[in-house]
């Protein structure tokens, strides 16, 4: 980021694995801060004394937008709300920000559906656990703006928002028309490839969203924009980000087929899959290593490539039979 640049990268330590976390301060129109930082103290701390550095106060900040529900570009936000900001995001990052009580019954009735069919049932709590662990660092806020693809956002001129989901059901990403910088949150990130979580659909909706497909129409839809530079929520900017989206849609493409080769004889388990794909680390991140398995099943399973049969409410899949 040049000197010249209003977009400020501050860099916040966060308790999870993924390492630092960039919050992004734009001086605009209107003081306006992207994303905020997990809740700890360290974040906190070094949250003050960044933005100090760079000549603001806290009470200062007029909005903050949130690309995504994630903790550690939220939580802080608990630290703000009582300076009168304005909050602004998706609509479906609502229940989540609140933590509504009602959303998390939901939220956890649809992962032990999903556990179920992958054949995990037996680690289900072990997987809440480390769900509702990372809640802690959330925050409890309201969203006093939801905004949707294509909007202006007052005070931000000549940016508009790019709903870009499949990291996370409700994300979106900035982008600076005039120059082609987007503030991506979590839609790519250099030096590690985004995963695209298995996350509820909202209260109402039934059928569970293929967040990997998802993702890669998100990844798509920024080939097609004028997208120079993505400010990412970890690491140094994407300053080629085309090339990147191209290697990522690759990788999946080539993991997909691995794991159509593990499926020839006999059928798997969602969960069995996971074992081998990621034998050291499967426990440790449930999540996340299901959450890769499921996605690139679906991604086979949207070619036409597995065979899927249900057997007391768990699901198995195979490869079919290439003629
Ligand atoms: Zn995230």
């Amino acid at each position: 980021m040049n000197q010249t640049s209003n977009i400020h990268c501050i860099t916040l330590p966060t308790p999870f694995a993924v390492g630092d976390v960039n919050v992004y301060l734009i001086e605009d129109e209107k003081l306006t801060l992207v994303d905020t930082g997990p809740k700890t103290k360290e974040a906190w701390e070094a949250f003050l004394t960044q933005i100090n550095k760079l000549g603001f106060g806290v009470s200062e900040i007029e909005q903050v937008v949130l690309t995504h529900h994630h903790p550690d570009h939220v939580g802080l936000s608990d630290y703000l709300k009582d300076n009168g900001t304005t909050f602004i995001g998706l609509a479906y990052n609502e229940p989540w920000l609140r933590q509504d009580p009602e959303f998390l019954d939901h939220h956890d009735a649809f992962y032990l559906k999903i556990y179920k069919e992958m054949g995990i049932e037996k680690f289900h709590e072990k997987a809440m656990k480390q769900i509702r662990g990372y809640l802690a660092y959330s925050c409890s806020i309201n969203i006093h703006t939801i905004v949707k693809e294509g909007d202006r956002i007052a005070g931000l001129p000549g940016w508009i928002v790019i709903e870009t989901p499949g990291h996370a059901q409700g994300h979106l990403s900035l982008l600076s028309e005039k120059d082609g910088i987007m503030i991506g949150g979590d839609h790519l990130i250099q030096h590690i490839s985004s995963n695209a979580l298995i996350e509820p659909p909202p209260i109402g909706v039934q059928e569970r969203p293929k967040t990997l497909i998802q993702y890669r129409n998100s990844l798509r839809k920024l080939l097609d924009l004028k997208v120079n530079t993505v400010y990412p929520g970890h690491g140094n900017p994407v300053v080629h980000p085309k090339d990147l989206i191209k290697e990522r849609l690759m990788k999946q493409e080539e993991r997909a087929k691995d794991i159509l080769n593990l499926i020839i004889d006999p059928p798997l388990t969602g969960f069995e899959i996971c074992q081998k794909l990621f034998p050291s680390i499967f426990l440790k991140e449930l999540g996340l290593t299901m959450s890769e398995t499921l996605g690139h099943l679906d991604l086979l399973d949207s070619k036409e490539l597995v065979q899927i049969t249900e057997k007391n409410g768990v699901l198995y899949f195979k490869a079919k039979e290439v003629v």
